[in-house]
């Protein structure tokens, strides 16, 4: 479903020019749970996001369905990153508005054919009873899953996590890989998971690929259990 081909990426540091992304090859199956685990700085973020067009690759190419999403410009790009659901380390709730509005943010600024009702991402999630809170009443876990609902609402292809777990404790940690695994499931969705924690490469995900200093070293299977608690 995504194939990415040689793909680098360049950045101008103080020390000059280092590839952030260095030909990295993979292919990553739909409904595939994969991750890409690292160090901090291997390129992990960048190649996750090239997957929705947020850094362009300077070499190779990045297809989707067989697109290549890096020549995309318009529509045909705002198409595309519609299919593709994003949550963040640090949730980027807006603090000024409800459990509920967070969630329907996406609805406001794009137009969605196949969208949730607010209702079912809510109960997905397990937050109707806080969707009148706001983001600063809840916990750490809590505000993951707003950011997975806020996700979910639109229906994406696509999910891109990018360290999901890492601002949480190791229960809270389990509780949202649960939540991701369940929604794979639900949604029938693709899961590209960033982290630099091993244990949630295992909990989570089907197939990981490891990357050090913006080269594939290895590409693993996951021999995979559900969590056990
Ligand atoms: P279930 O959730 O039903 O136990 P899995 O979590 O093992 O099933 O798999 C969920 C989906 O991911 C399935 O559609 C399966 O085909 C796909 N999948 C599982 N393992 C892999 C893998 N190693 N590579 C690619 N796709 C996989
Ligand atoms: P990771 O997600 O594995 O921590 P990143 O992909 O975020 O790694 O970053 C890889 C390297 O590229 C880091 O050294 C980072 O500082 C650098 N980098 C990332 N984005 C930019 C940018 N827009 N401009 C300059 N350097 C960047």
């Amino acid at each position: 479903m995504i194939e990415i081909e040689t793909v680098s990426k360049s950045f101008t540091g103080r020390e000059g020019t280092f590839k952030a992304v260095d030909a990295v090859t993979l292919k990553i199956a739909a409904r595939e749970v994969f991750g890409i685990i690292g160090e901090s700085g291997a390129g992990k973020s960048t190649l996750m996001r090239f997957i929705n067009a947020l850094e362009i690759p300077d070499e190779g190419s990045v297809k989707m369905e067989g697109v290549d999403v890096g020549r995309l410009k318009g529509k045909a790009l705002r198409d595309h990153q519609k299919d593709i659901g994003m949550i963040f380390q640090h949730f980027n709730l807006l603090g000024n508005k409800t459990v509920e509005e967070n969630v329907r943010l996406p609805l406001m600024l794009h137009n969605y054919e196949q969208s949730l009702s607010l209702e079912e991402v809510l109960d997905f999630v397990g937050l109707a009873d806080k969707r009148k809170n706001y983001p600063a009443e809840l916990s750490g876990g809590e505000k993951q899953r707003v950011g997975i609902a806020r996700a979910l609402i639109t229906r994406p292809k696509v999910l891109l996590c990018d360290e999901p777990t890492s601002a949480l404790d190791e229960n809270t940690t389990y509780e949202i890989v649960d939540v991701l695994r369940k929604a794979q499931r639900e949604y029938d969705m693709t899961i590209i998971v960033v982290t630099h924690e091993l244990h949630v490469i295992k909990a989570l995900c089907h197939r990981a690929a490891v990357l050090e200093k913006g080269k594939l070293i290895d590409t693993v299977e996951v021999v995979n259990k559900p969590h056990e608690r």
